[in-house]
C-alpha cells in the first residue's frame, strides 16, 4: 500500500502541473483572441471612417454642382435681364437673382461645415490607420511569443504524459480509477496526507478512529467531509517539521551578529 501510495502521490504532482499547464495554456489562447478582436475592432472602426469620408465628399462634390448651376442661372439672368424692355419682366429676375443668390450662400454654408467634417474625419482616419499598424506590429510580437509559449507547454505536457504513461503500469488499477475521478472532479490535490489530525484537504478535523484506520494503511481511507484519500505522512512529517524549525534559528542568530 505505501508503495502504491508513493507512485500515486508522483502521478498526482504530474497531473498537477499539467492541470496548472492547461490553465496557462488557455489563458494564453484567451490573450490570443483578445488580440485578434482588437484587430479587428480598430479595422472595422478604419472601414466606418474611410465610408463616412467618402460620403462626405460625396455631398461636397453635388454641392458644388449645385453651386455650378445657381452660377449658370444668373448668367443667364443676366443675359435676360439686358434684352428686357418692360420694367415688371426686369424685377422679376431681379427677383429670381436675389433667390439664386440667397440659394447660393445657403449651399456654401452647408459645403464650409461638410468641409470642416471631412478635414475632422481624416485627421481622425489618420489616427485610426497610425493605431492599427501600431496594434499589427505589437500583435506580431505578442502572438509570437503566445504561440512560442504554447508550444512550449505542449511539448512540456507530452512529457508529463510519457511519464505518467509509465507510473500508471505500476499502481494497482481500482486505486488508479479511484484517484482519476476525484482528480476529474476536484481538479486538485486528492491524495493529501494528515496534517495536524485535520484532511489537509480541506482542513477538516477527523477522530481519532479515522485518523488510526489512516494509519494502519491496510485499504483506501477517504475523508468523510471531501472526499479525499488520506494518507499518513509519518516520514515527511518528522523530518520535515525538524528542517522547518533549525534553519530559521540559525539564520536568526546570524542576521544577529552581522
Ligand atoms: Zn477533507
Amino acid at each position: 500500500m505505501h508503495e502504491s501510495f508513493q507512485k500515486v502521490l508522483s502521478i498526482q504532482e504530474l497531473d498537477i502541473n499539467m492541470i496548472r499547464l492547461l490553465r496557462v495554456k488557455n489563458e494564453r489562447k484567451k490573450e490570443l483572441s483578445k488580440i485578434h478582436y482588437l484587430k479587428e475592432d480598430i479595422e472595422r472602426q478604419v472601414k466606418e471612417k474611410q465610408t463616412a469620408t467618402l460620403e462626405i465628399k460625396k455631398e461636397i462634390r453635388m454641392g458644388e454642382t449645385q453651386i455650378k448651376e445657381i452660377q449658370e442661372k444668373v448668367v443667364k439672368f443676366e443675359a435676360q435681364q439686358a434684352a428686357v424692355k418692360k420694367m415688371d419682366e426686369f424685377n422679376a429676375l431681379t427677383q429670381e437673382m436675389t433667390a439664386a443668390g440667397r440659394e447660393r450662400s445657403a449651399i456654401e454654408h452647408n459645403l464650409s461645415d461638410f468641409m470642416d467634417r471631412l478635414a475632422s474625419e481624416e485627421d481622425l482616419l489618420v489616427t485610426l490607420k497610425e493605431n492599427l499598424q501600431a496594434t499589427e506590429a505589437n500583435s506580431v510580437i505578442i502572438e509570437k511569443e503566445i504561440n512560442e509559449g504554447i508550444a512550449k507547454i505542449n511539448t512540456e505536457g507530452k512529457e508529463i504524459l510519457e511519464k505518467r504513461e509509465g507510473l500508471k503500469e505500476t499502481v494497482p488499477s481500482e486505486f488508479f480509477t479511484i484517484y482519476e475521478r476525484l482528480l476529474k472532479n476536484k481538479k486538485d490535490r486528492v491524495v493529501v496526507p494528515i496534517e495536524n489530525r485535520t484532511c489537509s484537504g480541506c482542513h477538516i478535523l477527523l477522530t481519532p478512529q479515522h485518523e488510526n484506520m489512516v494509519r494502519r494503511a491496510d485499504r483506501l481511507v477517504f475523508c468523510e467531509h471531501c472526499s479525499r484519500i488520506l494518507y499518513w505522512p509519518e516520514a515527511e512529517v518528522a523530518a520535515g517539521a525538524e528542517e522547518v524549525v533549525a534553519p530559521k534559528r540559525r539564520r536568526r542568530r546570524s542576521t544577529a551578529t552581522s
